[in-house]
């Protein structure tokens, strides 16, 4: 793996209205930023803008992203495209991780947008804790020689499964009919079949296929779609309550230095929002950075 061998001030992960945002205040404050996102998220997918301040003629979402990148990049961001699978706080940096690279930060501010990943079976969410699992890094030791499945076909689900494989019997990957998006050069058991349900009541017992076929595993860890703002924070430690990442009103996680703004906060799905929320982690980071670092 390719270690980025500085050390930004900010790492951003999305460079949506509120990964952007947070970067030109970063940025104005002098501090060095990384931003790291893959695509251009909700905002990419919005026709005409025309509820957004100043926008006198209406723009595409897609055209407002690019503006927001090059103003971003002259203000001296480095902005990379990657999808981040992992990420870890070694209690003094925060490391998030692709297939090929690693991107650290003294800060991370998480502005991934809304989770794009569908329940897509009823009752997965009653077997949450029960065998279905949204973090191998946090659960893997108790599956230590068990059967395992993962739900999902790209490179995050390729990033669980490669955690399992170091403790786990067996690691099946359950890409429910789609595509595998990745190469299988670490030979997991690939299911292409179509998922009907999930087996079992009070605890995940197995899968039944569309064909009325059983497999049964131990456990199942969902990675459909790329890591969200939610399985990052989770993995570098940061506490939840109901499920729900906990946010001080500063948009700062239980673990300082990390933060989340924008549609993964789950708030008001408006760029306006997003746009203010970025501001608002990015000023308290900076105070952070102040106060903690310099
Ligand atoms: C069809 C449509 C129309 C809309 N119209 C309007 C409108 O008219 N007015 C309005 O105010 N709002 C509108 N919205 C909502 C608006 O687009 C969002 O509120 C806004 O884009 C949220 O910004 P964000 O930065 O939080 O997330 P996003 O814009 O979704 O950006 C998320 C970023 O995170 C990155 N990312 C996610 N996961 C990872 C990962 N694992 N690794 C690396 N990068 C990652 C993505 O690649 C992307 O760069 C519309 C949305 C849609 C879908």
């Amino acid at each position: 793996m390719n270690m980025e061998k500085k050390v930004y001030d900010f790492l951003i992960i999305g460079y949506g209205p509120a990964g952007i945002s947070a970067a030109l205040y970063a940025l104005r404050s002098g501090h060095s930023v990384q931003i790291v996102g893959y695509d251009g998220g909700a905002l990419a997918k919005a026709h005409l803008i025309e509820n957004y301040y100043g926008l006198a003629t209406p723009v595409s979402g897609k055209e407002l992203l690019e503006i927001g990148k090059s103003q971003a990049r002259q203000l001296g961001a480095e902005i990379s495209e990657d999808e981040i699978t992992d990420l870890f706080f070694d209690g003094n940096v925060f490391v998030a991780s692709s297939k090929e690279k690693q991107y650290s930060g003294s800060v991370c501010i998480l502005a991934t947008g809304a989770a794009r990943k569908k329940q897509p079976f009823v009752g997965l969410s009653k077997l949450e804790g029960h065998g279905v699992s949204y973090c191998a890094v946090c659960d893997a030791f108790f599956y230590r020689k068990k059967n395992v499945a993962v739900l999902g076909s790209g490179e995050y689900a390729l990033h669980e499964a490669s955690e399992l494989k170091q403790v786990a019997a067996s690691v099946t990957i359950l890409t429910n009919g789609n595509e595998l998006e990745f190469e299988n050069t670490e030979g997991f058991i690939i299911e292409n079949r179509k998922i009907e349900s999930l087996l079992g009541n009070e605890k995940f017992e197995g899968i039944r296929f569309a064909d009325n076929t059983e497999n049964l595993y131990d456990g199942l860890f969902v990675a459909i779609g790329s890591a969200s703002a939610t399985d990052l924070a989770r993995k570098a430690g940061a506490a939840f309550e109901n499920a729900k990442l906990v946010l001080d009103e500063n948009f700062q996680s239980s673990i300082p230095g990390l933060f989340a703004a924008g549609d993964c906060t789950g708030g008001t799905l408006q760029i306006a929002v997003a746009v203010a929320e970025g501001a608002k982690a990015a000023l308290a980071a900076n105070k952070f950075l102040r106060e903690n670092l310099k």
